[in-house]
């Protein structure tokens, strides 16, 4: 199959290099000249493990190609994926589908011959039809169907989710674009890989409800973990009893700092936009999203209380500041609330974060950047884990301690064990333990 992908973000890039994997000749396209730049060069300019290899490979069977004009590849593709941005708009927590719309107007002009436009990007119920619209008005002669694929993958892991995902959803009309798509998946069909097939309303539904659900989860556990302090259970042992019970099941039940990163926040504010503009408030996930909200000024006061209120002229060192490990991204990271807190607060803060800093350095300007555990909590007064990366859950708590002026810690991610933590001379507090 010939496959165009409009957006070489995390989705569209990932995805691309993925269905080359598979066998397609697929053309990425971006509006970023130095992204496609970068790529041609054969330079991942994202952080997520595995993709380089992949995609060097397939840049080199020649089915994988990267350009800035949209007619190299839409005029004769099977199908054009839309995987464009879709954030927060400004003012009104409503999804931004300017990208989207823009996206799909270039297309049209392109179009020749039957193509599957599908969109990837998370869009509201009602965009696939808006979009369908968008192009006819374009180009009355396109002979096209539209489609709804929300993308599933996480960050960190999103070549293993797109080779083995739980399911691929499809939103489609009939079956002429039908068979394109289940020849475009076959890879996967063929590894018995369920493929859900919807109608574009349930497409789009899924994408939001099961983020909002997974947000909800999250906080759910935060909550918990805030009354087990109070009573003193261990969020732990409680997630770890709940979690085996299948109904519940165990992932996202880690208490941490709150959810943040490219999806969760800005998807659980365009779903309850949606329900608050069909007059059917989703009230759960309005309150999901004040909870978060709260939570990431709780953890600065937590840190604050840590540090005996006070921590003007401190050193304080952070260890991590990404949204989640193994990713660069640092969108919507809690990290974006607390460091800046503790920055306003006067302390000193100095970060080390294995892949953050790229990102980071213009999100958090006043602070210092090391590339070491240990220059880190160098003299500091406090250190803070931010991120589970696993390269700190390796660290030498002793020599840590050792090394600090004052040694405290707020851990968290909970990725220590108190007692250890406590051997080794820190004054520790993580969540919900
Ligand atoms: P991103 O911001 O990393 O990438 C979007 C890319 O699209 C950018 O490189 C931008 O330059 C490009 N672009 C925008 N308009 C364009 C146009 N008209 N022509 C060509 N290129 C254009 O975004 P992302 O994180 O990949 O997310 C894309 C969509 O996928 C969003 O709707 C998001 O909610 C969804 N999604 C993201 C993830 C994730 O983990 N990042 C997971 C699932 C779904």
């Amino acid at each position: 199959m010939q496959l165009t992908m409009i957006g070489t973000g995390y989705v569209g890039l990932v995805s691309g290099v993925c269905f080359s994997d598979f066998g397609h000749d697929v053309i990425c396209v971006d509006k970023l000249p130095e992204k496609i730049d970068a790529l041609q060069r054969g330079a991942v300019p994202i952080y997520e493990p595995g993709l380089d290899d992949m995609m060097a490979k397939n840049i080199a069977n020649g089915r994988l190609q990267f350009t800035l004009d949209l007619n190299d590849g839409v005029g004769s593709a099977d199908a054009v994926f839309i995987a464009v941005g879709t954030p927060t708009r400004r003012g009104d927590g409503h999804a931004d589908l300017t990208y989207v719309y823009d996206a799909a107007r270039d297309i049209a002009r392109a179009l020749k011959g039957y193509t599957v436009v599908v969109t990837k990007s998370t869009v509201p119920v009602g965009t696939n039809r808006e979009v369908a619209r968008v192009i006819r008005a374009e180009n009355p002669d396109a002979d096209f169907d539209v489609c709804s694929n929300p993308e599933f993958l996480r960050e960190g892991a999103a070549i293993e989710d797109f080779m083995r995902p739980d399911r691929v959803v499809v939103g489609i009309e009939n079956d002429r674009a039908k068979d394109v798509i289940a020849r475009i998946y076959r890879p996967l069909a063929l590894r018995e890989a369920p493929i859900v097939y919807t109608d574009l309303e349930s497409a789009e539904m899924i994408k939001y409800a099961a983020n909002a659900f997974l947000a909800t989860k999250i906080t759910f556990i935060n909550e918990i973990a805030n009354l087990c302090e109070k009573v003193g259970a261990n969020i732990q042992s409680v997630a770890k009893g709940m979690g085996m019970d299948n109904r519940i099941g165990g992932k996202f039940l880690h208490a941490g700092p709150g959810y943040g990163g490219s999806c969760f926040p800005k998807d659980t504010k365009a779903l309850a936009r949606i329900g608050q503009e069909h007059a059917s408030p989703v009230k759960i996930v309005e309150q999901v999203i004040n909870i978060n909200d709260d939570r990431k000024r709780q953890m600065t006061d937590k840190i604050m209380y840590l540090c005996g209120d006070k921590v003007k002229g401190k050193k304080i060192a952070v260890l991590g500041v990404t949204f989640k490990p193994n990713t660069d991204d640092m969108r919507d990271s809690p990290s974006l609330t607390i460091v800046p807190a503790l920055v306003g607060a006067g302390a000193d803060v100095h970060v080390v974060d294995p892949q953050g800093r790229k990102e980071g350095e213009e999100l958090l300007p006043a602070v210092t950047w090391v590339e070491d555990v240990y220059e880190a909590v160098k003299d500091a007064e406090a250190v803070v884990v931010l991120t589970e990366w696993n390269e700190f859950r390796a660290v030498d708590l002793k020599r840590l301690a050792k090394m600090m002026k004052d040694p405290k810690m707020a851990d968290l991610r909970n990725i220590y064990d108190p007692v250890e933590a406590e051997e080794a001379g820190l004054q520790y507090i993580s969540i919900g333990r």
